[in-house]
């Protein structure tokens, strides 16, 4: 494995990135893979699990998600599951061949309260069944980073979902100066860092280029970032999108391959809508890691048995767990903190008119 450059957004400029995004298929593919392979065995793609652990009634009002409570969508919600339905859905994750697990909650922002440490019973939990422990659980304080990392979570996911301007476009109740902030807090916690995006929102693909030029500027550069083809869900604002053509995602995916060339890029949600083909094109293109399982988080995935087809098909290896490092051990958690140190998360207002019109 090559070290990663010391400052990746030096080397790039909103012009360069969209040079690379717009030259024939064919050129980009042969870089995204050739960069690809020296960082990564382009034969191994880890298999990763995304576990809704509290599903639904979220206050947030992100345009594409259908947890949201102010959309009218049909999910099922469900209250803060136990250990022991986790450990049970982790056993057999990892049986089917996943070597992470991601527990997702429709939180806002993480409470010190007596459900975070039920979460952090449950990383525990899996962290000893030795899977990678992924959380994504909303705005994170510094405080609450160091107990997630003393129970033994690997990394945290908090996506940029797209670029500072068009984030404004698709979620109102809270800022990307916040979703920068809990990313800080869960690298000093020394937790690892998932952060991507999602395309098929009506970005533009500048749109899509700055949120990268965002995540290279992070240093260090997030160990994972998932490229999400929008699923467009009835009832929320986004409804009416239409789906991401393959070959938009297959170059977004071989530009941050490209950009980011240490990061496992992460081929996430959309794949229920790609053929294989495309999703052959993906991995080619530098993709290192599908979700399994037949649901991701409330929209549906392809179901494993069709994954390892591809799999076998392809040739393709699941990567064991902790291939790219260590496995935390749980430590001593610092508990909750005292209330001066209770952090106001901000609130810019709701600005969105079309998500005003789904609330009435
Ligand atoms: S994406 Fe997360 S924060 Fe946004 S509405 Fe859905 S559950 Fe809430």
């Amino acid at each position: 494995m090559t070290a990663q450059p010391e400052h990746i957004s030096a080397h790039w400029t909103l012009e360069a990135l969209q040079q690379l995004h717009d030259q024939p298929l064919m050129e980009l593919l042969f870089r995204a893979a050739s960069v690809h392979r020296q960082h990564h065995d382009p034969n191994e793609v880890q298999v990763s699990s995304l576990l809704s652990i509290k599903t639904g009634g979220c206050p947030e009002d992100c345009g594409y998600c259908p947890q949201a409570a102010r959309y009218h969508t049909d999910i099922e919600e469900n209250a803060l599951m136990t250990v022991e339905q986790v450990r049970t859905a982790a056993e057999r994750a990892k049986g089917l061949g996943s070597s992470r697990l991601c527990m997702g909650a429709a939180w806002r922002n993480v409470r010190d309260d007596d459900e975070f440490d039920q979460v952090l019973d449950l990383v525990r939990t899996v962290n000893g069944l030795d899977m990678e422990v992924c959380a994504t659980l909303g705005m994170l304080t510094p405080n609450q980073a160091e107990r997630l990392a003393a129970a033994g979570l690997y990394a945290y996911n908090h996506n940029l979902d797209s670029s500072e301007e068009y984030y404004r476009e698709v979620i109102s109740t809270r800022g990307y100066e916040d979703r920068l902030e809990t990313i800080g807090n869960a690298r000093k916690a020394g937790l690892t860092v998932c952060s991507g995006g999602i395309i098929g929102m009506g970005e533009t693909v500048d749109d899509r280029l700055k949120m990268l030029l965002t995540l290279a500027s992070l240093d260090p550069v997030p160990e994972s970032i998932p490229i999400n083809a929008l699923v467009a869900v009835e009832g929320t604002p986004l409804e009416d999108q239409q789906p991401v053509d393959i070959f938009e995602m297959v170059r977004m995916i071989a530009v941050t391959r490209i950009v980011i060339p240490t990061t496992t890029v992460r081929l996430s949600a959309g794949r229920k809508d790609m053929s294989p083909e495309g999703q052959a094109l993906c991995f080619f293109a530098g993709a290192g890691s599908i979700f399994a399982g037949d649901k991701l988080l409330t929209t549906p995935n392809p179901e494993a048995f069709a994954d390892m087809e591809l799999f076998g098909a392809l040739g393709l290896k699941p990567t064991r767990a902790y291939a790219k490092g260590e496995r935390p051990e749980p430590g001593v958690d610092p508990g909750r903190p005292g209330d001066k140190q209770r952090i106001k998360w901000s609130r810019p207002g709701h600005r969105i008119e079309r998500n005003e019109a789904k609330r009435k």
